[in-house]
């Protein structure tokens, strides 16, 4: 039967050797795991563990990053990886591309048609004819799928990539922190740093990632391809107004309407245009009429001209 050995440094620390007689228990009910190897029942045949110095694909020296459990060939050209790499890319976690799989990647891999992820927008329905078990059907509903990935949001693309240490949760916040891929593309590690969530291990992947010169290469030709993502700026939360959605009703003095508005909007808050669930703040000027009569029935906070003013500017007051 099959039991887990979370890792290399269980593996070392037990002495397991290949042969052994091992004891096993049930961990968490579900999968068994080995607690122990039995050296009285070695007869000496058993054959220690040697991890690999070198890939057994691209035969590139492998190392065990400082604190992480598994050892991995660190090359980022490695053939094994970049398939790896392709999978993911148009997995659910990725693009999700309908219809390209784990099989069909692989496919394309080994015939040398798809060799990284700009290839797979290059595809043509004659290079699919010539594989294997595709249908002119599936051929096209791939290559109209890849299509419709073209310009997918920020975030999906960042986590797409499989840059080290950026999964789904920080792509999405770096999308919404930079307007545009470009904008991070020049980002330093201390912009990075900044970003709440972003720590020093992603902050550094990016900055390597990005200043990879086979990166900048791909990421040009994904461009050539038509790729573009569409940048999604979600609400941010870190602003002075996040949360605030105001009403202004009524005539301001010191300021226009227009440009009460515009100063409520640069500090990540929203405009209502008329009283309702969503309204948190009602700003009555003068000879305000029915929407603040509206409002108080609604018990919303009201605002003078003046407590906006020290809203918008809390160091003026
Ligand atoms: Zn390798």
């Amino acid at each position: 039967s099959r039991a887990t050995l979370h890792n290399q440094d269980e593996m070392m620390k037990k002495d397991l050797r290949i042969g052994d007689t091992v004891l096993v228990q049930r961990a968490g009910d579900v999968i068994p795991e080995i607690v122990m190897a039995i050296p009285e029942k070695r007869d000496g045949s058993e054959i220690p563990v040697l991890m690999p110095k070198s890939c057994p694909v691209c035969n590139q020296p492998l190392t065990k990053p400082e604190g992480e459990a598994i050892t991995r060939c660190q090359n980022p050209h490695c053939p094994a990886q970049r398939l790896q790499g392709l999978i993911h890319f148009a997995s659910k976690a990725g693009l999700d591309i309908d219809g390209l799989g784990k099989k069909y990647l692989e496919q394309l891999f080994d015939a040398g048609i798809v060799r990284d992820i700009p290839d797979i927008f290059n595809l043509n329905a004659g290079q699919l004819a010539q594989l294997v078990g595709w249908g002119e059907k599936s051929a096209e509903n791939v290559l109209a799928a890849i299509e419709a990935k073209k310009q997918p949001p920020l975030g999906r693309l960042l986590a797409a990539l499989g840059i080290r240490f950026i999964g789904e949760i920080t792509a999405d916040l770096l999308s919404s922190h930079f307007r545009s891929l470009e904008q991070l593309r020049q980002a330093s590690r201390e912009q990075l740093l900044e970003i709440e969530g972003i720590g020093e291990q992603a902050a550094a992947s990016i900055v390597d990632f990005f200043a990879d010169p086979e990166t900048c290469n791909l990421l040009d030709r994904l461009q050539v391809s038509g790729v573009s993502p569409a940048t999604q700026l979600k609400p941010r939360t870190d602003q002075p107004l996040s949360g605030y959605t105001i009403l202004f009703t009524g005539g301001l003095t010191s300021l226009s309407r227009d440009e009460a508005k515009k100063r409520v909007k640069d500090l990540g808050g929203q405009i209502a245009i008329s009283v309702t669930e969503k309204t948190t703040h009602i700003v009555a000027g003068g000879k305000a009429g029915s929407k603040l009569k509206k409002a108080e029935e609604l018990g919303k906070t009201i605002l003078t001209e003046e407590d906006f003013l020290r809203l918008i500017e809390p160091s003026s007051s």
